[in-house]
């Protein structure tokens, strides 16, 4: 039995966990962590008996307590609650699935407890990969990647312990705005920019993914996970998303992971690596496939991407940043307070007011973050 933990059980990620759980005998549930929705986890806990729970909301959690009394389940909440559930003893492996900078300390303690890692929220690599790489290495835990770019580039990096990597391949959808010009894009409203061509996914990713801020933070986080230079990744728009990403070698060999857009085959991945096994779903069929296009990505209409790399050069609390006046920026557009293109003026705003630091601790990263929510709440109240 494989003794698993989920941050985030009632998202995207976290509900496609529990599925291939459902496939597979030898995975047992010890925590799940969320949000609010106690709907959604009381059901997971009648299915899957964990042994603690946590709801973020205290009064939720409250609730809920009463609604499972018949139950064997701790039920938490807070901070203390998720890092409860994240460094339970018994558990193996964390499923890292929350949304957003929250994920920062759970995951950190999770490591130090000696837990592996399947890591789907990127947004903690991205702004804290400096203090994450090395306590990874000091506590000799795994940290697999269940972004499926990250997994296919994790996947074409097997068997090859000692090759040089010239390049690294990060495929895009290009997104529902793909082919769109700024100008195009004022008009947009928040329906639009929720429906994803390939992937159904939690609302603050598919609007990433609209913007390609999605993929300027996977840039960022591939930098940690393959310990490459940002201009050593290369982003590749490929609309159809069956290639999930590449590597190229120093003799030019192309090595990629393809398959159709299902998330089930890297959280599955992740937690048997590097075991494969059967997972029911829909195959690819290049007979009717027929083709696969490519096109460069339009950085002047993306321009959240070239950020991205010029974020990444800058490395030290820039990310931080960067990430934090999306998730708020995100969060601003979701509420429909700002329209569509002042996501990209609110994360430039943001960095144009922050006093950079080279080498930020956790409580900076942290102290940061509600910094760029107060500079960005000051001008747009
Ligand atoms: P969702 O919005 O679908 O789910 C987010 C989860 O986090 C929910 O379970 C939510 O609970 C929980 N949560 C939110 N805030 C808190 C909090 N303060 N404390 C505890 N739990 C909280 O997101 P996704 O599953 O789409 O994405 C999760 C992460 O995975 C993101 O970092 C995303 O970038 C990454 N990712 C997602 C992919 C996808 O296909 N969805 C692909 C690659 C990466 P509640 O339901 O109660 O709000
Ligand atoms: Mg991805």
């Amino acid at each position: 039995m494989k003794k698993i933990a989920i941050l985030g059980s009632t998202g995207s990620i976290g509900t496609q966990t529990l599925d291939v759980v459902r496939n597979n005998k030898d995975l047992q549930v010890i925590s799940l962590v969320a949000g609010s929705n106690i709907d959604l986890m009381e059901e997971q806990i009648r299915e899957f008996h964990p042994s603690m729970v946590s709801i973020w909301n205290a009064e939720k959690a409250e609730e809920l307590k009463k609604r499972v009394q018949d139950m064997d389940v701790k039920v938490l909440s807070g901070m203390e609650g998720m890092i409860a559930c994240a460094t339970e003893t018994s558990v193996e492996i964390v499923v890292a699935a929350v949304v957003g900078m929250i994920g920062i300390l759970p995951t950190i303690e999770a490591i130090k407890a000696g837990k592996d890692i399947a890591l789907a929220n990127k947004e903690t690599l991205v702004t804290a990969g400096h203090i994450i790489m090395p306590l990874v290495k000091e506590y000799n835990v795994k940290l697999l990647p269940v972004d499926s770019e990250h997994s296919a580039i994790f996947q074409s990096l097997q068997g090859e312990e000692g090759n040089r990597i010239s390049r690294i391949l990060l495929t895009a959808s290009g997104g529902p705005f793909r082919g769109k010009k700024r100008e195009e894009l004022k008009q947009v409203t928040l329906a639009d920019a929720l429906k994803h061509p390939n992937w159904a996914m939690g609302r603050k990713i598919t609007i990433d993914s609209s913007t390609m801020v999605n993929k300027g933070l996977e840039v960022m986080e591939a930098k940690w996970l393959f310990d490459v230079d940002i201009d050593e990744i290369e982003v590749v728009v490929q609309p159809q998303s069956v290639i999930h990403s590449m590597v190229e070698y120093e003799d030019g060999a192309v090595i990629a992971q393809l398959g159709t857009p299902d998330m089930r085959l890297p959280i599955q991945y992740a937690l048997y690596y590097p075991e494969r096994r059967d997972l029911p779903g829909d195959r690819l069929d290049f007979k009717t496939l027929q083709k696969i296009d490519f096109q460069a990505p339009d950085l002047e209409t993306f321009r959240g991407l070239q950020m991205a790399y010029e974020v990444g050069r800058k490395g030290g609390s820039m990310p931080t940043v960067y990430n934090a006046a999306n998730e708020k920026a995100v969060a601003m557009f979701l509420d429909e307070k700002i329209g569509y293109l002042e996501i990209l003026d609110v994360i430039q705003y943001a960095m144009d007011h922050h006093q950079w630091i080279a080498d930020p601790s956790i409580e900076e990263i942290l102290k940061i973050e509600q910094e760029v929510y107060a500079c960005i709440e000051e001008k747009w109240h």
